[in-house]
């Protein structure tokens, strides 16, 4: 529609080497070109000026022509204008078409078939995950989990794989985009939305319980009943006494536990294991099974907010133990 206006600032900067400097390009990259998109046969700065403005998404590898902004030449997809020789971005693939003048210390990866953001020796692509990982994993090691950055974000039901929005890592190794971690933990829920692991150092939330463990005295009736557990963060059972405030993994000490089958007198003579259970334990399973959120969530040390928009584009800023967003 508004092609003919062309994208914002597009025109009349070149009076000075500084005016032209200061802004080039859209809301999304600093460049010196203009797509011809083939699917509508229109004229974007960017692929996500395109998707803004039209019904259709646009794949930016299916460009084959662009405009030189400098000179308004069009041509074939290449690094510099063959016309005036200006180049089209400092940083180009031509893979992805992808042109920015703005240092993002931008990629190729190979395995991902895009470019990130983040620097090339800060992250390895991992081929199992089949996604880029901070190096730092590759020195300490990782747990696998096969293709997991091409499912969807649990919390958003978003793409992860090709996003711009930086995604989080928690140790059990399931994504989810920083934004959504951080709107879980915020919410009260530490525990990992695909498989209950706890996504941060809970040791705060669980020392707190303990010492309400210590303060909350069970009536004497319950001195001998023991529960098994199995903990969501080792994966190890135990057996323990049992306690309404919650049942403590006696492996790694955490309350992020759910009981297999009930709890039961230690040495029951007859009484059935089974019908005790149904009654009076649903509160401290319920409780242990959100990752103690009810306990005392303001007891711990979520890690701050951390979310100061960053600039320009208002993207969440990553992590250096973020996967790196898209480019
Ligand atoms: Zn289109
Ligand atoms: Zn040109
Ligand atoms: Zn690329
Ligand atoms: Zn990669
Ligand atoms: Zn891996
Ligand atoms: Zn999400
Ligand atoms: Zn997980
Ligand atoms: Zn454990």
């Amino acid at each position: 529609m508004s092609n003919e206006q062309e994208a914002p600032n597009g025109e009349c900067e070149v009076q000075t080497e500084q005016a032209a400097e200061k802004r080039v390009g859209c809301a999304h990259y600093k460049r010196r070109a203009k797509f011809v998109t083939p699917c509508c046969n229109k004229l974007y700065m960017c692929r996500y000026c395109h998707d803004e403005n039209e019904e259709h998404y646009f794949n930016r590898k299916s460009v084959t022509e662009l405009i030189c902004t400098e000179c308004d030449t069009r041509q074939k997809v290449q690094a510099e204008c063959e016309n005036c020789g200006v180049r089209f971005g400092k940083y180009t693939c031509l893979i992805c078409n992808l042109f920015d003048d703005e240092d993002k210390r931008q990629y190729h990866c190979d395995g991902c078939g895009i470019c990130r953001v983040g620097g090339r020796d800060r992250f390895f692509h991992c081929e199992r995950c089949n996604m880029c990982l901070p190096v730092q994993l590759q020195r300490v090691g990782h747990r696998c989990v096969e293709n997991v950055s091409r499912s969807n974000c649990p919390v958003c039901l978003e793409d992860i794989h090709t996003s711009r929005i930086p995604c989080h890592i928690p140790d059990c190794g399931h994504l989810l985009h920083r934004p959504c971690f951080e709107q879980l933990l915020h919410s009260g829920h530490y525990a990992c939305p695909t498989c209950q692991t706890s996504m941060i150092d809970m040791s705060n939330l669980w020392n707190y319980l303990d010492s309400e463990v210590a303060a909350t005295p069970m009536p004497p009736e319950y001195a001998d009943y023991k529960a098994t557990i199995l903990c969501k963060d080792c994966h190890k059972l135990s057996t323990v006494k049992f306690h309404v405030v919650g049942l403590k993994c006696q492996h790694c000490g955490a309350y992020n536990t759910c009981q297999t089958n009930g709890f039961h007198k230690e040495s029951s003579s007859s009484s059935s294991e089974a019908g005790d259970s149904s009654t009076s334990t649903s509160s401290s399973r319920s409780r242990s099974a959100s990752g103690g959120a009810g306990g005392g969530g303001g007891e711990t040390t979520t890690a701050g907010r951390g979310t100061e928009p960053s600039g320009e584009t208002d993207l969440p800023r990553a992590n250096p133990m973020d996967e790196p967003p898209q480019a």
